[in-house]
This record gives structure tokens, C-alpha cells and sequence, in this order.
């Protein structure tokens, strides 16, 4: 009796709607100036190099992790003045945290909302949890349509509303208005995804004591620990409590538990990082916005999207690739944001490389 290969097999038994879907593409970048996933350009202090060894040499890696990792959470706190009446949730990264909000609200029925375009994986986990999805598209300047909003919020009452702000990939933050407003038509729940709040200048951790259907969402990624994995959900324990139990029990590595509270307590040497990247966008910003061809808009992000003369952003893209320099390109992913790059601001020298290689990418096409 033949068997069946082991392509045949998976070919009858894998979902066919995981079958369709493309892997996560994750753009090869060796050899290249990496300004594509907004990372934090700047390495681990050397002030702390010795402290890293004696981490990782002090770390039990035979034992299992405490799965409620106390002295990461107490230097959450208190790196970010957090208010100790709210808990802190963790993930491995906040991919994994927005993971556990939908399985943990995935009724049979429930759908998540969230704007167009945003954080790609709101909706890609929604899918893998076959969970209904409603998108509402920004308005051109990359503001909430703030009816469209509330009309899907009045119809379909979403279970859960994901609003990034900052968001991804547009960098602006939504007005705090209309985020009231949605709070206060949703009968789901409403995360708040602030994982550019490094970078940004508002923050809405204090609009937890108003609404109790709110959590805040955010992740070290981006402040220069994406390698280690690390994100939190902050809010009310009623909240923190339900959703802690569908989380793996040992999510979180001794090594990342160690790692990540030894850079929270020396946290201003992050903050200093941050700085330096935040005077590098104000000094892109006005660098790019002096290009005649180029569109470029404020940020509060680690990130800046420039809009292109009409037609010529694969080119300039590839263009930049072929010159050493990695961005991410955003035409062709969502209408809005034709003919847009998306470019993390790196060190001074690497911002200095991506502008000639964008300036030599263009002129070559316009
Ligand atoms: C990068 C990003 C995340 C994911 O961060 P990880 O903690 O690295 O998983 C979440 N939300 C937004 C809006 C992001 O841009």
C-alpha cells in the first residue's frame, strides 16, 4: 500500500485558508543599511556589557522561568511611572499579547475593528483565530474618520478595537477627542497599541481611570530590546487576570526576564537613545521636506512616510536596495498610501547614506 507523501498529507489536513496565505515575508537585509522594521539603530550600552554577562552566567536556564516574571514588572513600573492600582500583563513581544486579546475575547460571533491601514498583524491574527474583521480607512491626511468609525462600532458592537497610536505605517498619533469617542460608543473593549511611545508626545495611560473598557499596549521593540521579545498590556486587574489565562505558562525566557530589567533599571541610557533618534527625525524631516519631489509628514514615531512623484516608488525603492539601503515600501499595500516609503530613522551616519541613495534613486527616475 503507497502512503501518502508528507506534502499530501499536509495538503488535506492544513486549513485551506492558512494554505492561501503567503509566510511572513521578511525582506533579506544582509549587507545592507537596515531602515526597514524600526529598530533602534544605536546597540546595547557598553555601560551595561558587564552586567549582560552576569546575566546570562547568574540565569537558572535549567529551571523554568517564574511565570509571572515579579522583578521585570516591578522595574516596568517603575522605569515607566506606571500607577501601581493597574497590572501589568507580559508577552513575547506584543504580537503575542495581541494574540491573547482575541483569543481570550473570541466568542463565537465576535469580530476586532481597527482603522485602515494600520498594524498588519490586528488583522493577520484574526484571521489565523477565525475572527470576524472590520476595517474603517483613515482619511487622506491619516486622521480617524471618525464617523465611519462610530457607525461600525453602532452596528456591529466589535468585541475588540485596536487603535496604534502612533500608528503603523502612517506615524501620526489620533486625536484624543476621538478617541474618547470611540471609548465611549464601544461596548468592547479598546486597545490602545502605544508601541512608538519612545518617540511620541501623548500618551494615554491616564485615560484608564475614565474608561474601564480600555487597555494600553506597549513593547520595548522599538527602544532598542527587539531582539529580546518583550511587550505589556497595562490596565485593570478584572481585565489582566481573565486574559493571563490563556497565556503559554512560561512565555517569557529567564534570559530575556534578566536582560530586560537590567535595562530598566539603567533605563536613562535608553532614554538618551531615544533622544538622539527623536533630534534625527526633526533634522531628516526638514532634510526630506527640502526635496521639491518629496511629500514627507511629521511624525511621533521612529519612522518618517514620504510620498513620491506619481509611479516611481518600486523603482526608487529598488533603486535604494541596488545603492546599499534598505526601507520598506508602502505602495501597493493600502490606496492611501500610494506612491509612499516608509523609512526608520537610523544613526546619523546611516541617515546620511539613506539620503544620497534616495537622491541618487531618484534622480534617476524623475
Ligand atoms: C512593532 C509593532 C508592534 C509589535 O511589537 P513587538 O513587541 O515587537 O511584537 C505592535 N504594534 C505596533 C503598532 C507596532 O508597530
Amino acid at each position: 500500500m503507497n502512503r501518502s507523501t508528507a506534502s499530501e498529507f499536509a495538503e488535506r489536513l492544513i486549513r485551506n485558508d492558512v494554505q492561501a496565505i503567503a509566510a511572513y515575508h521578511v525582506q533579506d537585509a544582509t549587507g545592507l543599511i537596515k531602515l526597514d522594521a524600526m529598530e533602534n539603530p544605536y546597540e546595547w550600552p557598553v555601560e551595561l556589557s558587564d552586567g549582560l554577562q552576569a546575566c546570562a552566567a547568574k540565569a537558572a536556564i535549567n529551571r523554568y522561568p517564574d511565570p509571572r516574571s515579579p522583578g521585570l514588572v516591578d522595574a516596568l513600573f517603575d522605569a515607566f511611572s506606571i500607577d501601581r492600582r493597574w497590572k501589568i500583563l507580559l508577552g513575547n513581544g506584543s504580537d503575542e499579547l495581541i494574540q491573547m486579546l482575541i483569543q481570550a475575547l473570541a466568542r463565537p460571533g465576535a469580530s476586532v475593528l481597527a482603522p485602515a491601514p494600520t498594524f498588519v498583524m490586528y488583522r493577520v491574527i484574526a484571521g489565523f483565530l477565525n475572527v470576524d474583521y472590520h476595517e474603517v480607512d483613515l482619511r487622506a491626511d491619516f486622521s480617524l474618520d471618525i464617523d465611519a468609525m462610530l457607525a461600525v462600532i453602532e452596528t456591529h458592537q466589535p468585541e475588540l478595537v485596536f487603535l496604534a497610536c502612533p500608528n503603523n505605517p502612517t506615524g501620526n498619533l489620533f486625536d484624543r477627542s476621538d478617541l474618547r469617542r470611540i471609548l465611549n460608543a464601544s461596548e468592547g473593549l479598546v486597545v490602545i497599541d502605544e508601541a512608538y511611545s519612545p518617540f511620541a508626545s501623548e500618551h494615554h495611560l491616564d485615560l484608564l481611570t475614565e474608561f474601564p473598557n480600555l487597555l494600553v499596549m506597549r513593547t520595548l521593540s522599538k527602544l532598542g530590546l527587539a531582539g529580546l521579545r518583550l511587550g505589556y498590556l497595562v490596565g485593570d486587574s478584572a481585565w489582566i487576570e481573565q486574559i493571563d489565562k490563556v497565556r503559554l505558562p512560561y512565555n517569557i525566557g529567564v534570559v530575556t526576564q534578566a536582560v530586560t530589567e537590567l535595562a530598566l533599571r539603567n533605563f536613562h541610557l535608553f532614554q538618551a537613545q531615544t533622544k538622539r533618534i527623536c533630534d534625527e527625525r526633526l533634522r531628516l524631516l526638514e532634510t526630506l521636506s527640502a526635496d521639491q519631489r518629496l511629500q514627507c509628514l511629521p511624525s511621533d514615531a521612529n519612522f518618517l512616510v514620504v510620498r513620491l512623484p506619481k509611479g516611481t516608488a518600486a523603482a526608487v525603492h529598488t533603486g535604494m536596495r541596488e545603492r546599499g539601503v534598505l526601507i520598506k515600501k508602502l505602495d501597493g499595500s493600502h490606496p492611501l498610501l500610494a506612491d509612499c516609503l516608509r523609512i526608520t530613522i537610523g544613526s546619523p551616519d546611516e541617515n546620511k547614506a539613506m539620503m544620497s541613495a534616495l537622491t541618487a534613486s531618484l534622480d534617476a527616475v524623475v
